[in-house]
This record gives C-alpha cells, sequence and structure tokens, in this order.
C-alpha cells in the first residue's frame, strides 16, 4: 500500500531532539508514559462506548474484547511492543497528535528546557511537565505505530527514525486500539542502561511507576 512521508512540526522536532539527544538519564520513564497513554485511550474507549454503543456491534459477532495493556517481545530482534485495545486514532488523529505539539505547556516546556540544560534542572522539568510519545525515542531508534479508531475500518501505521520525519500508510487491524513497537536501541552496560527486552526490568518498572493504573497490564515477554 501506498506510503507517504512527512516531517514533524518545528515544534515537535525540537522536543524530539532534546528527547534523543537528552541529558535526561532515567530512561525507564518512556514505559510509564506509554502505559498512561493506553490508559487513557481505554478510559475514552469507555466514554465513547457510552455514546455509540453500536461501535462494538460493528466488530462483528465477537465484539471488542475486555479493555487491557499488553506489553510483549518481539520473536527476534530488540523489540518491544504496548499495545491497547483503547480507542485508537485515525489518520487524521495520528498526523495531529503525534506528529504534531498541540498540547499547551509544550512551549512554555521547550522554553524552560533551553534555559535549564544542565541535568538537574532536566530531570525535574520533565518530573513536571511529563513527556509523552516522544520518550520512546529515549530507548528506540525507530518507533512504529499501529493504530486503528473504534468506530473506523481502517488502520494506519505510522513509522519514524526520529530523525524529524516520519512516514505513513494503510494496514490492517483486527481490533480498535494501538500498539507502539519500539525497535530498540542497544543498552550501553557501561552507561548503566537497562535491556528492556528483559521480563524482570519491564516488570521492574511497571511495579515502580504504573501501579495505580486501573486496568490490567498483561506481560508477554518471555525470557530467552
Ligand atoms: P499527552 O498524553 O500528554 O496528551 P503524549 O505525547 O503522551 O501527550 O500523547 C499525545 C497524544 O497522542 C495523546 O493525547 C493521544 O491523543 C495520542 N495518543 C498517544 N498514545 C495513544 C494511544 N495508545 N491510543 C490513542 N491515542 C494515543
Ligand atoms: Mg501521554
Amino acid at each position: 500500500m501506498e506510503q507517504e512521508r512527512f516531517s514533524f512540526q518545528a515544534e515537535a522536532k525540537q522536543l524530539l531532539d532534546l528527547m534523543i539527544h537528552s541529558v535526561y538519564s532515567n530512561r525507564d520513564i518512556f514505559l510509564r508514559e506509554l502505559i498512561s497513554n493506553a490508559s487513557d485511550a481505554l478510559d475514552k474507549r469507555r466514554l465513547e462506548l457510552l455514546a455509540h454503543p453500536e461501535y462494538a456491534d460493528s466488530e462483528g459477532g465477537a465484539g471488542l474484547s475486555a479493555p487491557s495493556i499488553r506489553i510483549a517481545r518481539g520473536e527476534e530482534g530488540r523489540t518491544l511492543f504496548v499495545s491497547d485495545n483503547g480507542v485508537g486514532m485515525n489518520r487524521e488523529e495520528l498526523t495531529n497528535y503525534i506528529g504534531t505539539i498541540a498540547r499547551s505547556g509544550t512551549g512554555e516546556f521547550l522554553a524552560a528546557m533551553k534555559a535549564a540544560r544542565e541535568s538537574a534542572g532536566a530531570e525535574s522539568l520533565i518530573g513536571r511537565f511529563g513527556v509523552g510519545f516522544y520518550s520512546a525515542f529515549m530507548v528506540a531508534d525507530r518507533v512504529d505505530v499501529v493504530t486503528r479508531r473504534l468506530g473506523e475500518g481502517k488502520g494506519w501505521r505510522f513509522s519514524s527514525p526520529g530523525d524529524g520525519t516520519y512516514t505513513l500508510e494503510e494496514t490492517e487491524r483486527n481490533e480498535p486500539g494501538t500498539t507502539v513497537i519500539l525497535h530498540l536501541k542497544t543498552p550501553d552496560k557501561e552507561k548503566g542502561e537497562r535491556d528492556y527486552t528483559d521480563e524482570w526490568t519491564l516488570r521492574d518498572i511497571v511495579r515502580k511507576y504504573s501501579d495505580f493504573i486501573s486496568y490490567p497490564i498483561v506481560m508477554a515477554v518471555a525470557k530467552g
């Protein structure tokens, strides 16, 4: 299917560059951010199904599966999947929410970040503002998002190597929701970087940062 290439909005690229060349040492928080987005998407699904119960029917006889967040490792290589069966995104939402920074406070964040280049400042700023989806680029050299909007039939794949560009193409997805696929960087053990393909590392991070999430978080990360 046809693939189209786009550039991130300038402000989004700045935030992305900050994440990639981050002075921020706590890379673990990428998982907290992705789980928090998954949880938000499941909240939105719940609300939307109240207004549009027919969306569940349109998924065929089986309907929608129970809300959950799933963390899985790829069969090969260093891939990590964070999936939800939440509200998902259509093409427009993908470009608006991921390729652009519409969030209020981001401009403020960028300005504060530039003013506080040293790591102590960055740590507290990131803690205060929350860094969101782009934190995935701290740990991955390519991030794909496969998503389908609840109530819509077409799925979309977003893919970015974190260089300020991304591609979009139509794709199939069985159930509404979103899967973020992280092509993980090789951890630098000398810098004390943790391996995010390791099940116990992931469990530790989930316990530490995502304990309060009200949806089941299923781990399917076999040792090997
Ligand atoms: P925030 O969560 O603060 O809005 P993020 O950078 O974490 O900022 O995410 C940006 C937006 O992308 C979200 O507001 C949401 O609209 C969309 N998004 C991200 N992850 C998902 C997901 N798993 N399902 C649906 N939408 C998502
Ligand atoms: Mg978020």
